[in-house]
């Protein structure tokens, strides 16, 4: 069997013909500048189009959400996990400063957009029945977009880029912060409303798996941190009751027929050491031991190759050529 670390060590850009290896780093690949959207397909085409992921099924993790509520943080660690896999244990030692997306000096990070990492990394899925080995790819992606009020002028971009993410992840991960507000679920309805009308097939379940991950939970007391209490939590914030407005009703049944899989995850406070010391880069002897143990069991819920789902279209498995495609297609609508 090819071993993964083999495979993502050939990690050289295709479109250069002396073979100049891909920078690890994180790529802005579609920005939204006054109402207009631009994908920068050359960048993409550079991660999507490597000899050696190309032609491969794609995994697409998602991290969205309003700026500076810890996307990037969560996404580090995504990395650390994956560069780590081979090993016993992946969180890494106590005074490793945290690398990936945060933390990069010079680039801007308060424009609506979408980044993913260069990095495609390959993973190997054994298939328990025919003994053999399945291969595929994992982009991470982060979706930078909305500010945590939303105004009238930069909600319609926050919702194409929203759509836009949703429409080309296999599992969307939704950062809230402390809790799940009306106006997070209404602003949900209204991203993944404007992704189904843009897709062609609309099946009746056009997404796949949906995470809401809640930052700093504060009520362990009555559901408790993780994804059991969190399921308990999102089943009771998403019930339909004859009672309730029609709005909310409807609200709650749009985003129950949009994703196939939807889950929540309650993570503890980090800290203070993370949440206001400027200082703080990301090791986790600053971090609180309740939150290390909960994010040790979200990375692996998200990232474990018997977890990974790979990302379909109108019930058809994309590979990374196919997703560059998708991009360049779906683009095109938001722009006319
Ligand atoms: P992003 O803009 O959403 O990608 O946010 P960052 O990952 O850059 O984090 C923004 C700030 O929040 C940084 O100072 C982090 O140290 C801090 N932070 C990260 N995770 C959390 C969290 O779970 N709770 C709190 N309160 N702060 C966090």
């Amino acid at each position: 069997a090819r071993s993964h670390s083999s495979i993502n060590n050939r990690f050289w850009s295709s479109s250069n013909s002396c073979l100049l290896p891909l920078l690890a780093r994180p790529i802005q690949i579609v920005q939204a500048n006054e109402h207009n959207f631009e994908l920068n397909a050359t960048a993409l085409e550079e991660v999507l189009l490597q000899k050696h992921v190309k032609d491969l099924n794609v995994v697409v993790v998602s991290v969205a959400g309003a700026f500076r509520k810890g996307k990037s943080f969560l996404l580090d660690f995504m990395l650390r996990y994956m560069h780590n896999r081979d090993k016993d244990s992946w969180i890494g030692g106590n005074d490793e400063p945290l690398t990936g997306f945060t933390w990069r000096g010079g680039c801007e990070r308060e424009t609506t957009g979408i980044q993913v990492w260069s990095e495609v990394f390959v993973v190997e899925k054994p298939d328990d029945i025919f003994i053999m080995n399945s291969y595929f790819n994992l982009l991470l992606m982060n979706f930078q977009a909305f500010q945590h009020k939303l105004v009238q002028s930069t909600i319609k971009d926050s919702a194409t880029v929203f759509a836009l993410s949703t429409m080309t992840s296999s599992v969307q991960v939704y950062n809230l912060s402390s809790n799940i507000q009306e106006d997070d679920l209404q602003h949900l309805q209204l991203f993944t409303e404007y992704g189904r009308l843009a897709m062609e097939e609309v099946s009746e379940k056009p997404f796949q798996s949906l995470m809401f991950l809640i930052r700093d939970w504060c009520f362990p007391y009555e559901y408790c941190y993780g994804m059991k209490g969190g399921n308990e939590f999102l089943d009771k914030r998403l019930q339909v009751k004859h009672n309730q407005h029609e709005e909310l009703q409807n609200v709650r049944n749009h985003i129950q027929h949009c994703f196939s899989n939807i889950n929540c995850f309650l993570l503890p406070h980090p800290g203070l050491k993370v949440a206001t010391n400027p200082k703080f880069d990301g090791r986790l002897r600053d971090i609180n031991e309740e939150f290390k143990k909960e994010l040790a069991q979200l990375v692996p819920l998200l990232l474990a190759p018997s977890q990974l789902v790979e990302k379909e279209i109108g019930g058809n498995k994309v590979t990374c050529k196919d997703l560059l495609e998708y991009f360049k297609a779906y683009i095109k609508i938001y722009q006319g």
